[in-house]
């Protein structure tokens, strides 16, 4: 069975792919067209090229990973993108998240604490003729203050605490989505502002993601 799902063409297996994150609650119509229309095989290692079409999460350099789709879905989904949309992503990774969401906003800043990943997504972006990917090599838990606020903030990376340096780049309306947590599962929790300064969160599913750290990566 498995064998055979892999003869089929890249496209075929991208409307699977699609079909089992709709049964599992990823509804947003625009959501699934990116996703139907992001050649996930781009953005992983030769190593798991075969395995770019599964609803898993898959090693990428540096010891980080690639999100499963389902979660890419779901974060995306949870964010209520609009065409105007300046968007902050944290932990650009591979940049199959940052692609995704650049079909559905207007700008994306994505910052990223591994040089080497930072240039390979650069290339993928570039490759794909993204043209409104803006990214920067640095500590994402410091946010990006010069292009702030931003209307959307997505972390890519597990954050031990409430990220209250992100929330103060956000714009008063804006929705923020992070999965927070110190141990190897988190909440994915969604901020929504209430136009006065202040949020109301939701939990809303537990995910398990690499953490946020502290400062940019010493090694390549
Ligand atoms: N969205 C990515 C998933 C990447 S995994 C994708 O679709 O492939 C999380 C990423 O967050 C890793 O690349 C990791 O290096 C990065 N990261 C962790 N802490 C960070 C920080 N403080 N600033 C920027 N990036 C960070």
């Amino acid at each position: 069975m498995a064998e055979k799902a892999n003869e089929d063409s890249p496209e075929t297996r991208l409307a699977r792919l699609v079909l089992a994150l709709r049964s599992q609650g990823v509804s947003d119509p625009g959501v699934l067209n990116a996703i139907e229309t992001t050649p996930r095989e781009v953005f992983t290692p030769d190593l798991f090229k075969a395995r770019a079409f599964e609803d898993s999460a898959l090693p990428i350099a540096c010891g980080q990973t690639i999100s499963q789709p389902y979660i890419v879905g779901l974060m995306t989904q949870a964010l209520k993108l609009g065409p105007r949309a300046r968007v902050l992503e944290i932990g650009t990774g591979s940049g199959y998240q940052t692609t995704i969401l650049s079909k559905l906003s207007r700008l994306v800043y994505t910052v990223e604490r591994y040089r080497t990943l930072m240039r390979e997504a650069e290339a993928r972006f570039k490759a794909l003729g993204l043209t409104n990917v803006i990214t920067r090599f640095g500590d994402g838990g410091e946010g990006w203050p010069e292009q702030a606020p931003f209307d959307r903030i997505m972390v890519t990376a597990a954050a031990s605490d409430e990220p209250k340096a992100l929330l103060s780049q956000l714009k008063p309306n804006g929705i923020l989505v992070a999965p927070i947590g110190k141990g190897p599962v988190q909440s994915l929790r969604r901020y929504t502002g209430d136009g006065k300064g202040g949020f109301t969160v939701e939990a809303l599913i537990d995910v398990r993601f690499v953490p946020l750290l502290d400062g940019v990566a010493k090694e390549l």
